[in-house]
């Protein structure tokens, strides 16, 4: 193995084999190396399949090239790169791996949730060195109980600020946008409170179906998948007091305080939340089966792949402020978006017409995007006002959501990386939604693959 220098970083690469690696992992630190040409990683893979070195150099170029990587940087990374056999849950094997791969390391499981947590018991028996990150994919635990054990777990092996829970919606650009369209805008910053927002709705609705991940997908449903973890990232960033400076403990702790004082709505689940399952339909010229049809489907789970829940936030800025959180499969339309709608102005003078759309602020979260919606008079009677969109087009990303956060972790920075509390606090808040579905307290719905949302969605429940 080609030594590494002092600035160099080793990305251990745990599950080198596996889907993750091969679709979002490399093809992230490629577009990450598109951006920071001169960036000087080691990249090692450890996985139990057999995998030649050549396979392995094969893979890291074909990856790395693919989201735009200069063939001079790619070459540097393919000479330096070795693939390691492991079975990383016998404790000679994981032992001899991380001796032979020496420090600073950082240890990135891409391995199935289970085998993540046996190999954290080995580290800590094994102990590592004080310079060794671990990055820890999504799921954090499946309940609140399991992400409190994993947090103790890995708190064993290595302190808090070297644990990187990866969301890689904290890499979207619309996202870290929001930090500069909230704080740096004297227009915007003193309406982002609830005397100003009527409501708030963060959707991921996608017009993809399954596409062949029963194996994942049909125990985790699309409350767990989406908003349990990505859009419940996403609010935090919309509505978090402004840090003092972006520095990873300011923003992680401004956030941390968004999620603690989140909650369902009303306390009232039932009324609060609203799940449906796609049945056979078409989207585009796409033929897709009724969701219990799908191969590896098993419908005795009663897994739903679109889900509504609506929460408030109890802080003086947001009481008050419903917020709307939905995403789903197999739509007629994708739409990512954060949707905010304004109050009516208190008073509106008499003679002034057309005023029968509230205003809106919508930022597109794929492709990038802002429009802002004002009642103005764009021709003829002055005083006849009707609904105008100003339109930002957002300069693409400057690299994938996945670069963006491993370029963090790889400078030691948790900026874009999930604190153990605000992972905890992410079940605790969902868990209310999913016990009353357990107890079918909620009608599981259902929408033809390529229809719209039901109607009746996004409705604010009275509180009771
Ligand atoms: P895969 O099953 O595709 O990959 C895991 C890899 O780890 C496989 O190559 C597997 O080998 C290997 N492995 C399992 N056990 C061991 C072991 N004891 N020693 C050495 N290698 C082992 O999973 P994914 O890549 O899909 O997922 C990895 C992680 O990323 C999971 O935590 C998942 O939740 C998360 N994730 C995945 C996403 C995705 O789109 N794939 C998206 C977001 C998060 P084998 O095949 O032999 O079992």
């Amino acid at each position: 193995m080609s030594p590494a220098s002092d600035a160099t970083t080793t990305l251990l690469i745990l599950g080198a084999s596996g889907d993750l690696t091969q679709r979002l992992l490399l093809p992230g630190l490629g577009s990450l190396l598109a951006v920071e040409t001169d960036r000087s990683v080691h990249v090692v893979g450890a996985d139990r399949a057999d995998m030649s070195q050549q396979e392995w150099a094969d893979t890291v170029r074909t990856a790395l090239t693919s989201t735009g990587a200069p063939d001079e940087a790619v070459e540097a990374i393919v000479a330096g790169t070795e693939y390691i056999k492991a079975d990383l849950m016998v404790p000679e094997e994981l032992d001899a791996l991380l001796t032979q791969v020496g420090d600073p390391v950082v240890l990135y499981f891409a391995l199935p949730p289970a085998v993540s947590v046996q190999v954290c018991e080995l580290l800590e028996t094994r102990g590592v060195s004080e310079q060794t990150r671990l990055a820890l994919e999504k799921p954090f635990g499946t309940d609140l109980p399991s992400a409190q054990a994993l947090n103790v777990q890995v708190l064993k092996v290595v302190d808090e600020n070297r644990v990187h829970r990866i969301d890689h919606f904290l890499g979207l650009s619309t996202v870290l946008n929001l930090l500069g369209v909230r704080f740096a805008n004297r227009l915007l910053q003193p309406v982002w409170t609830s005397e100003h927002i009527e409501k708030v709705v963060i959707s991921y609705d996608e017009d993809l179906a399954l596409e062949g991940r029963a194996g994942y997908y049909d125990k985790a449903g699309a409350l767990v998948d989406m908003i349990q973890s990505h859009l419940l990232q996403v609010l935090a960033f919309f509505a978090m007091e402004a840090p003092g400076s972006i520095t990873e403990d300011e923003v992680r702790s401004v956030k941390a305080d968004v999620l603690r004082a989140t909650a369902v709505w009303g306390g009232d689940p039932r009324s609060a939340s609203r799940r449906a399952r796609y049945t056979a339909g078409t989207i585009g010229a796409r033929a897709v089966p009724d969701y219990t049809s799908e191969e590896g489907v098993d419908p005795a789970l009663d897994t739903e792949t679109l889900a509504e829940m609506v929460v408030e936030i109890d802080t003086d800025r947001w009481r008050g402020t419903p917020f709307v959180l939905r995403s789903g499969k197999a739509l007629g339309e994708k739409s990512k978006k954060i949707e905010v709608i304004f109050k009516e102005p208190d008073r509106v003078p008499s003679g002034l017409h057309g005023k029968d759309v509230p205003d809106s602020l919508v930022l597109d979260l794929k492709p990038a995007a802002m429009v802002v919606s004002l009642s103005i008079n764009a021709e003829g009677d002055p005083f006849d006002l009707e609904q105008k969109e100003l339109v930002a087009t957002l300069a693409d990303s400057r690299m994938l959501p996945y670069g963006e956060v491993l370029g963090r972790i790889l400078d030691g920075d948790p900026l874009l990386s999930i604190r153990g509390d605000v992972a905890e606090d992410c079940w605790r808040i969902v868990e209310p939604v999913l016990g009353a579905w357990r107890a079918d307290e909620v009608p599981m719905q259902e929408y033809a693959a390529g229809s719209s949302v039901p109607d009746g969605w996004g409705a604010i429940p009275a509180k009771r």
